[in-house]
């Protein structure tokens, strides 16, 4: 090894946020927060829970509900447009005869 180019490495404390586990491993800092380990990482673990630390999953369904009220408003607008076409061609048809 070169002299003076290699970093300080230390035992680093290696927190995860998602299911408080604690283990050490080496870095050059001196705590590590993670918010998935490999004890609550669903590939380790086997199951299928979404893991949802940033609320990802909810903004997707805020966003999704939005987006499908805006469509209905969308479609309520041109219903109301048609009838409103219609009774003017109606009134029209009437003014003819
Ligand atoms: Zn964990």
């Amino acid at each position: 090894m070169k002299a003076n180019i290699h970093p300080n490495l230390k035992l680093a404390k290696v927190i995860c946020t998602g299911c408080g586990n604690e283990f050490e491993t080496l870095s050059i800092k001196e705590s590590i927060t993670v918010n998935v380990c490999s004890n609550c990482h669903p590939f380790f673990t086997g199951t299928k829970k979404i893991l949802d630390s940033e609320g990802r999953v909810e903004r997707f369904e805020r966003r999704y509900k939005l987006a499908q009220e805006q469509k209905e408003k969308k479609e309520q607008q041109k219903k109301q447009e048609q009838e409103k076409q219609q009774k003017k061609k109606e009134l029209f048809e009437k003014a003819k005869k």
